[in-house]
C-alpha cells in the first residue's frame, strides 16, 4: 500500500463531472508530476483533495496513514500533513505573513492558547523561516505584509512555498506553483522544494509546462487529460510532451472533450 492512495476519484462540480475516475499512488520520498492542458481537471484535482466545498466527490476514497482522507475535514487533512500550494493564492487583508505563519504552525501542533508549551517561540519561528526565506529571496518586510495583498504574481507563489518550509507536511501538492514566476523565482522556488525532498516528503506537482520538471526532476509522470489520467510513466513521459504536447490527446474526442481550450 503506498503511502497516499488516490483510488478511482471521480469529482463534480456544479452538477457536472469533472474528475472521471482516477487513481495514482505517490510515496513519501518520491515526486510525481501530473500533467494536463488547461482545464484538465488539475486544479480540481487539488482542490477535491484538500476538501473545497464547491469539489463534490462522487465516488472514490484517499487514504494517506491509514484514514480515508475525504472524511475529514480541510484543517484535519492539513494536520494529518497534506499541504496544498494554491494556483491562485487568496488575498488576506488585515492579517500579516507574520501572524499568519505562527498561527497555522501553533494550530498545526496543537497549541489552543492555554499550553504555552506547544507554541512556538520566537526564537524557534524566527530559525524555521530564515533559510526558506533567503533561499526564496524574500526579505524580512514579506513578514510584516498582509497575505498576498500587494503580491505580485511571483511573491504570491513564493510565499505559498515558505509556508509549505514551515508547516513541513508530508503530502504536498503544488498547483501551478511555476506559473507566473520568471526564470530566476522558478530557480529560487525549485531550489527551496529540492532542499525539502527527502524521505518523509512526497511531492506531487501540478504543472501545464515542463519547465519546472527540469529543476525539480520527478520520479513519475502522469498526463491529466479530460478527467483521466491517460499516461502514466517516467520523466520521460516529460520529455515527450515537450515535443509532441498534448495534442495526440486532443485529437482524440473520447479523451479530450471541448473543455480543451479553455483558460482556467
Ligand atoms: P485545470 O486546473 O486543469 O486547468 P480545472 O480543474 O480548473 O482545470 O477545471 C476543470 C473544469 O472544471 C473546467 O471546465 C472548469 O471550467 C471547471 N471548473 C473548475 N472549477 C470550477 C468552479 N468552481 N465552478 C465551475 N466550473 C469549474
Ligand atoms: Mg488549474
Amino acid at each position: 500500500m503506498a503511502d497516499f492512495e488516490i483510488r478511482d476519484l471521480r469529482v463534480s462540480v456544479e452538477g457536472r463531472e469533472i474528475l472521471k475516475g482516477v487513481s495514482l499512488d505517490l510515496n513519501r520520498g518520491e515526486v510525481h508530476a501530473v500533467m494536463g492542458p488547461n482545464g484538465s481537471g488539475k486544479s480540481t484535482l487539488s482542490y477535491a483533495l484538500m476538501g473545497h466545498p464547491s469539489y463534490q466527490v462522487t465516488a472514490g476514497q484517499v487514504w494517506l496513514k491509514g484514514q480515508d482522507l475525504l472524511q475529514l475535514a480541510p484543517d484535519e487533512r492539513a494536520r494529518l500533513g497534506v499541504y496544498l500550494a494554491f494556483q491562485y493564492p487568496t488575498v488576506v487583508p488585515g492579517v500579516s505573513m507574520r501572524n499568519f505563519l505562527r498561527t497555522a504552525l501553533n494550530w498545526k501542533r496543537g497549541y489552543d492558547g492555554k499550553d504555552r508549551s506547544k507554541a512556538v517561540s520566537p526564537r524557534e519561528f524566527q530559525s524555521l523561516l530564515t533559510g526558506p526565506m533567503q533561499q526564496l529571496r524574500m526579505d524580512s518586510t514579506f513578514l510584516s505584509r498582509y497575505v498576498n495583498d500587494g503580491f505580485s504574481g511571483g511573491e504570491k507563489k513564493r510565499a505559498e512555498i515558505l509556508q509549505m518550509a514551515a508547516l513541513k507536511p508530508e503530502i504536498a501538492i503544488l498547483d501551478e506553483t511555476d506559473s507566473g514566476l520568471d526564470i530566476d523565482s522558478i530557480r529560487y522556488v525549485s531550489e527551496t522544494i529540492n532542499g525539502m525532498r527527502g524521505p518523509d516528503l512526497g511531492v506531487l506537482i501540478i504543472t501545464h509546462y515542463t519547465r519546472i520538471l527540469q529543476f525539480i526532476k520527478p520520479d513519475y509522470v502522469h498526463v491529466l487529460v479530460n478527467g483521466q489520467i491517460v499516461r502514466s510513466g517516467g520523466p520521460e513521459v516529460a520529455d515527450e510532451l515537450e515535443r509532441t504536447g498534448y495534442s495526440e490527446w486532443a485529437d482524440e474526442p473520447a479523451l479530450a472533450g471541448a473543455d480543451l481550450g479553455e483558460v482556467s
